[in-house]
This record gives C-alpha cells, structure tokens and sequence, in this order.
C-alpha cells in the first residue's frame, strides 16, 4: 500500500502516525495510506513565504507564464495516468476524470497565456490616471504588488486536480507561493499530480508545498500577507474565516463555498424546441455527472406548473438509461458517491427532502451495483425528487445534498416572480434560465443576477455551442454571494486581484510614469 508524503520545505516527508485511509470507493480497498503528524506547519509557512515568495515575485508575468503553461502541459502528457487515478480514488467515470484533469491543464493554459499578454512586467497598474487638484504636475495612479506571503489553497474532495489549478494557477500567476491541502479522501490524484510537478522542477524552490493529509494547524499560522483560498462546505469556510489567526491578523479570506443552483424554464417554451432539449440535457447531465458531486450542479428545477408533468417524464426517462457501478467496468455511466460518510449524508438529506416532495425516481436502499464486491461501494441511485409544498416553506431551498439529486419545482408566475423564489437559496455560484424570450430572459437575469456569481443563459441560439451551466471557464468569475462563500474566483485578470496589493501613488506625474509603469 502507498504512504503518501508531503512535499514542505522543498523535501518530501512522511507523518509519523495517526493515519488516515484513502480508499476506492467502488470497492472500498484502501488504496493508500496518509498522516501529517509531526510536520512543523508554521516552519511549512515560514518556507514558502520566504524562499517561494522571492523567487516567484521576481519572476515577470510572461515568465510565470512560461512556467504555468509548462505544467499545463505536464498534466496533459500524463493524462491517462491521472484519469486512472481519479477512477479508482474518486469514483469518476472516465469522462467525470477528464472533466476534473483536463479543466486542470486549460485553466492554467488560459492563465498562461494571460501571463504572455500582460508581458515581462512583475506588477500591474491599474486603471487610468488621475490628475488631482488643479495643477497638472500633481498626479495619481494604481498599482497591484503581489503579497508577502504564502497562499493556503483548501481543496474541496470533488475536483482534486482542478481545484489546485484554478488557485494555484492564479496565484502563481501574480507572484505568491502556493501551499495545497487537498482533501484526503482524494488526496491520491492531488498527490500524484503535485509529484509530477515536482518532479519536473517546473515551479521554483518554495512556490510549490503539498500537505497530503489532515491540516493539523496549518490555519493556525497565518499571518496579514498570507491569503486563505478554501474550497469545500460553507460550514468548515465559516469555521476557518472565523478562527482567531484569521479574524486578529485580517487575513484575506477567499471563499468558494456551497450552492443550492437552480435551472428555470420559461413558460412558453416549446417541448419541440432545442431550448427544451438543452434544458433536459443539461438537468440530466448535472445530476449524473461527477455523481451529482459538483458545486455547480443544479439542485433547483423551476418548472412552470403546466408542464410538470411532461418534464418530470422526459427526465424520468433519461435517468432509467443510467448504469451505476464501478466506472472500471464496461457500460457504466455514473460512478459511487466519494465515501461512507458521504453517502450517510446524501441518504440522509433525501431523507429531509421528502418530506416536502415525493419521489420520481430512484431507490434509496439499492446498492450492489456491476463491477463491485456485493454489499461493497458507496452507491446511489440518482434520485428525482417534485416538490409538494409551497415554495416559500421549503428546506428544499437551503439543503445541499451533494450527491446525484434534483428536485422539480413547480412555479407560477412572470421572471421576476421565479427570480425572488430562486433567490430563496440566499446566495448562489451559478443558476440557469432556459428561454428564447428576450423579454423573459432580462428580466430574469436583472432579478436573479445579485444573488448569484454566474447565470447562464440556454437557448436554441448556442444549442450546440455551450457548455452547460456545470463547466466554469476561466475567462469568466467563479464565487457567489451569501451561502456560496462571498469569494469570487478566476475571470482572467480580475483572479490575479485577490493576491495583490491595490496601492494608491501620489506624486509628480512624470515621475509616476517613469518609476511605476510596471516594468
Ligand atoms: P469540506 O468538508 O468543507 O472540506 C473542504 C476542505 O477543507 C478539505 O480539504 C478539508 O480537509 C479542509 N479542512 C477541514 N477542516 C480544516 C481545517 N481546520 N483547516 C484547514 N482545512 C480544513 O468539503 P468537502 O466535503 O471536501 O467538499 C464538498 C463541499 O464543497 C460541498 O459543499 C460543495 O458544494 C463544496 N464545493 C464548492 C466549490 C466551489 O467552487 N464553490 C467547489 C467544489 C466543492 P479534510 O479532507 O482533511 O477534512
């Protein structure tokens, strides 16, 4: 069996006990082994903030460009091994692997080429000047100087090498160390891929850690410059956001927490139309990909009342051709949930859930599924669930249950109507509206937009061109207010503001432009 180690302090290192199993959770064989006692996590800080930090910050954009796109390209080439490993750690069939492991090498390839354009410059100015006051010499201008410190990135389980990418790619891109905590349940692909980079001596002396287990008391040592990326649920976010090194240091928190997203269709679509097919796709697939394990995925399926029943058949329809098993075995369609304890919680949520809806489809007590030992993974079936009570009541609107689940919504009324009840969920990263009304669509959009990071917008129009509302591209911010954490992740340049220093400069104008034009 494989003991993972760390890599702190530009060495690899094992714990000295207290280990935790990392498993397969089709089979449940444990398929490695991890532990972080005994590692110094202050000295961990110490290192990367002192020998990374340096290094990277000295570097100029294009040449942290060069480096991102040199690991974009590691990751590309050991692709296959990477899929394996997320098929057998993570339970991902082979396309929710390279859902996770080719969204890891794109996001830095975008933000390499983001460092490419910006240039051989190591910090950016921002916006335009300002003359102050009436004498022309007497000038202002914003500048962005990447932080002092070290960036902690807490992983969440579901996108082990995506996760890392679309922090560290950012980070490194603005000069800050990177220090990973994956998740442990899926810490084997975070592990393999942070080897490889490693291993490549791509990243310099210090800009790259990996704690390959429990965080002990990483948090505890965080200090003003460092930055707090966390991924994972809004419980343990809150929690770290209000531990006291946090809160008496004032550290920048950035926080990519959990959603209850919501798709909408509009009243007059036509059941013959792509919209609606667009629609029932992408329902279908954010329920059944990554086995509903997407921070993303639609929980929320605002149907207009007359066409419930049509809906609720056409996706009970699509979700009967579903294989659940292991994903090494052939035909299999949707892989296991990541852990026991994961599906105690999906099985207990549905269980909530019903009590204000009753269910289309799925069985809660199925389990023995191809490819498994009997009576051995973490199974579900996908569960459909239609609402029964009233809309406003709902626990419906304020339970995540992570997992391959959705529940129809019946609704009544005009786009601003549904945008309130959308907004229920008090916060969201992403919900989507079905439409071809222009109509419709603004003015849902203007109702539904604070209250969310993203909306996506699925018509006849981009039918065969768009992603699904599940997929975040890196040109555009991922966060959310409120119960999605408050962060705001990505959007190409504006990703790069989180680890820098805005600073206000005041002085003589041609000195302005000489001294601090970035370069
Ligand atoms: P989680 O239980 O909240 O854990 C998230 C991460 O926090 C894990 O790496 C966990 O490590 C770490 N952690 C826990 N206590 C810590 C501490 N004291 N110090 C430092 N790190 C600590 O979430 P999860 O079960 O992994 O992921 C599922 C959740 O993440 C869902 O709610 C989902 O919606 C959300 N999510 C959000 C996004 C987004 O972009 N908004 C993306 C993916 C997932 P251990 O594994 O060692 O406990």
């Amino acid at each position: 069996m494989e003991t993972l180690q760390s890599y702190v302090n530009s060495q690899w290192r094992h714990g000295d006990g207290e280990w935790e199993d990392v498993l397969n959770p089709s089979t449940e064989e444990v398929l490695a082994r991890t532990s972080t006692r005994g590692i110094d996590m202050d000295a961990v800080l110490h290192h990367a903030r002192s020998v990374g930090g340096h290094t990277i910050r000295n570097m100029t954009f294009a040449e942290r460009g060069e480096m991102l796109k040199a690991v974009a390209q590691l990751i590309h080439q050991n692709r296959e091994e990477l899929i394996h490993l997320a098929m057998i750690n993570a339970g991902n069939t082979r396309s929710d692997a390279k859902f996770d492991i080719d969204g890891a090498s794109g996001t830095l390839a975008y933000y390499s080429s983001l460092g490419k354009k910006i240039g051989n410059i190591r910090y950016l100015v921002d916006g335009e000047d300002e003359q102050l006051g009436r004498d022309a010499r007497f000038f202002g201008r914003h500048i962005l100087t990447p932080l002092r410190g070290a960036v902690i990135a807490v992983n969440a389980y579901n996108f082990p090498a995506w996760g890392f990418a679309e922090k560290a790619a950012a980070a490194w891109l603005a000069g800050m160390p990177v220090v990973v905590k994956p998740a442990v349940s899926t810490a084997l692909v975070a592990a393999k891929l942070i080897r490889l980079v490693v291993e490549a001596k791509i990243v310099p002396d210090g800009a790259l850690s990996f704690i390959a287990g429990p965080p002990g008391t990483l948090v505890d040592h965080i200090k003003t410059q460092d930055v707090l990326a966390f991924t994972g649920s809004f419980r343990t976010g809150s929690m770290l956001r209000n531990s006291a090194s946090i809160t008496e240091h004032n550290v920048r928190v950035n926080m990519e927490a959990d959603s209850i997203n919501a798709a909408v269709l509009d009243p007059q679509t036509d059941l013959d139309s792509e919209t609606y097919t667009v629609f029932i796709n992408d329902v279908f697939r954010d329920m059944t990909q990554k086995t509903g394990q997407k921070c993303t995925a639609i929980r929320r399926v605002f149907v207009p009342d007359s066409l419930v029943e049509v809906v609720v058949e056409d996706l009970v329809a699509r979700l009967k051709t579903v294989v659940v098993g292991n994903p090494l075995a052939d035909g299999v369609t949707m892989g296991p949930l990541v852990s026991q304890d994961q599906r105690d919680r999906v099985l207990r949520g549905v269980a909530v859930l019903q009590r204000h809806a009753r269910t289309a489809f799925g069985n809660l007590t199925s389990r023995d599924r191809i490819g498994s030992p009997p009576g051995r993974g973490y199974f579900v079936d996908p569960i459909l669930l239609v609402a029964t009570t009233p809309i406003q009541t709902s626990e419906i609107h304020h339970l995540e249950v992570f997992g391959p689940v959705a529940t129809v919504i019946p609704y009544s009324g005009n786009a601003e109507h549904v945008a309130n009840d959308v907004a229920q969920s008090a916060g969201g990263l992403v919900v989507s509206v079905y439409s071809d009304d222009r109509r419709f669509i603004e003015e849902f959009v203007l109702n539904a937009a604070p209250y969310h990071g993203r909306i996506y917008i699925g018509n006849s129009k981009v039918a065969d061109v768009s992603l699904g509302p599940g997929a975040v591209p890196p040109q555009l911010i991922h966060g959310g207010p409120g119960r999605a954490g408050g962060g705001e992740e990505l959007g190409g340049v504006r990703g790069l503001h989180h680890f820098m220093q805005r600073t206000a400069i005041q002085g003589y104008r041609p000195l302005l432009e000489k001294c601090f034009s970035g370069e």
